[in-house]
């Protein structure tokens, strides 16, 4: 089953209108230039940069996404973000459930569900991170801890065109501390055979499941060569130019 690479850049809480701009024209210059690049590109702002990376990328293949999303469609929710706003101002995709959003955040499996059920029902593409802290991992119970978010977090209506998992081992998170190979297939298959009594085997087949945590122009080649992998959720590496671009060409 051929399934399109996605590289997803997650800016987290970095940078200014400038370094946005810069950036994301940077990265939109290299993939014009580059047109028969086997990958998407997809780019995740803070909220208030998100028309500028919008208009910087204008006319080129780079998408834009939002980092998280209000499960309802709008009212009394000081500071948050309705779905349907961050489709007017661009975006195609968003990231829900990151780790740092479930701890910073308290999360919850239900929460991250209702909030990209609201992402669907806006036309957004959701991308569902889900992922084992260290201790879970230490403790044999990786594949049990990420299927059993998976069940929790997948919004009703999932399929291949409108959802995208990411699996993002929180203990490789911002530490430099990579899957291996062999860790991340695992898991990656483990979360595929779930998504196959999810959504049934054509679905699933079809479906992304991108690997984050610490990947980087020399370790992303090998971990999106895995036959589960398909592309990847960069924090750190997507906030150069020539990083981002050198994991877009691994995958490529
Ligand atoms: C992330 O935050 O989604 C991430 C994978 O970060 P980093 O690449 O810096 O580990």
């Amino acid at each position: 089953m051929s399934r399109i690479p996605l590289i997803a850049g997650n800016w987290k809480m970095n940078g200014l209108v400038a370094d946005a701009t810069a950036l994301a024209q940077g990265i939109a210059a290299k993939a014009k230039a580059a047109p028969a690049l086997g990958c998407q590109l997809l780019i995740c702002p803070p909220f208030p940069l998100l028309g500028v990376a919008a208009t910087a990328v204008a006319g080129s293949p780079v998408a834009v996404g939002g980092q998280d999303c209000h499960a309802k469609v709008s009212g009394a929710h000081t500071g948050d973000t309705s779905a349907s706003l961050l489709k007017d101002v661009g975006c195609s995709y968003v990231i829900l459930g990151h780790s740092e959003r479930r701890t910073d955040h308290a999360e919850t499996d239900s929460q991250v569900k209702a909030k990209a059920e609201a992402a669907l029902a806006a036309g957004l593409v959701a991308i569902v991170c889900i992922g084992e802290t260290l201790a879970q991992r230490d403790a044999g119970q990786t594949i049990e801890v990420n299927t059993s978010q998976l069940r929790g977090s997948l919004p009703a209506g999932a399929n291949a065109e409108n959802t995208v998992i990411a699996y993002e081992p929180v203990w490789a998170i911002g530490t430099g501390r990579v899957a291996t190979p062999d860790q991340a297939q695992e898991v990656h298959a483990a979360i595929r055979a779930e998504l196959i009594k999810l959504i049934g085997a054509d679905e699933a087949g079809k479906m992304r499941i991108l690997y984050g945590g610490s990947m980087k122009p020399d370790n992303a080649a090998q971990l999106i060569a895995l036959p589960d992998v398909d592309g990847g959720l960069i924090g750190g590496a997507s906030l150069k130019v020539d990083d981002f671009w050198a994991i877009a060409q691994a995958a490529g």
